[in-house]
């Protein structure tokens, strides 16, 4: 507990371990520095309007977003216009998706972690907590939020999920709420979690599917989505197949409305 968790970053492009020098992290095989900025490690080293991915670019409009995130102004919306009125509250879609997390101590990361909406909640002395987010305005404010609610155990660093900063087989646990669905590729998404992750270790997703509530239940809206936002709206065969291709198993999904909350386990334990 209390620790920074600055020495536990492993170099995105190479995965050797991260030496600390003053306000950056350093990878001496790939001569390349990450600079901290506000306590948080930058492996991104990207600005998101200037991306040449537009999976990235799109991405910009979220930074702004940061301080409404969690109140009634965003969450409770989109829960209600995609996955259908009366599906899933913020609180309930919260508690499904850390309850198994919860019951496991040890290390866990928090993929796309926002203000650490769902990470902050499985932080504890026995739980530390690791959220990255391609976000600096998100990430900012979960280091406010962990701040003001005497959180010490959950770290924030700017990464993406092709190319997380951590080391092979190394956490019990990974969240990956509330975007799945946006990554350009999902089986590489889930491959690089996979990859993290010691055998057996439980991955707990939030996402969209085809459901019988919300917009996401016609499919000129789905098909929408994708062309026009990049957002994958997941039928259940499908996302079993990708985490068979990714290396994960025992796949339990669980449907409201179009609101998909599953948990799967890593192979090979
Ligand atoms: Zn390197």
């Amino acid at each position: 507990m209390g620790s920074s968790g600055l020495e536990s970053y492993t170099c995105p492009a190479c995965k050797r371990v991260l030496i600390q020098g003053t306000d950056m992290l350093r990878c001496d095989a790939c001569n390349q520095t990450y600079p901290i900025q506000e306590g948080i490690p930058d492996c991104l080293l990207e600005e998101l309007s200037e991306s040449k991915d537009p999976v990235l670019r799109r991405m910009r409009a979220i930074d702004k977003m940061a301080r409404i995130y969690e109140t009634k102004l965003w969450y409770p919306i989109v829960l209600a216009v995609y996955g259908g009125f009366g599906s899933r509250t913020l609180a309930q879609l919260i508690e499904k998706a850390t309850g198994k997390v919860r019951s496991i101590e040890g290390r866990v990361l928090d993929i796309a972690c926002g203000p650490g909406t769902y990470g902050r909640r499985v932080a504890s002395p026995s739980r530390e907590v690791f959220g990255i987010d391609v976000s600096r305005g998100m990430l900012r404010q979960g280091v406010a939020y962990t701040a003001k609610e005497g959180i010490g155990n959950m770290h924030f660093a700017r990464a993406r999920v092709e190319a997380l900063p951590f080391e092979n087989e190394w956490f019990d646990a990974v969240l990956c709420c509330g975007s799945l669905h946006l990554f350009a590729d999902t089986v590489v998404a889930l491959r690089e979690m996979a990859r993290v992750m010691k055998p057996g270790a439980i991955l707990s997703v939030f996402t969209f599917t085809a459901g019988r509530k919300g917009i996401l239940k016609y499919r000129r809206v789905r098909e929408g989505s994708l062309r026009k936002h990049g957002m994958h709206v997941f039928e259940l065969p499908e996302m079993e197949r990708y985490l068979a291709a990714a290396g994960f198993e025992r796949f339990e999904p669980d449907v409201r409305g179009s609101i998909l909350t599953f948990s799967a386990r890593k192979s090979g334990a």
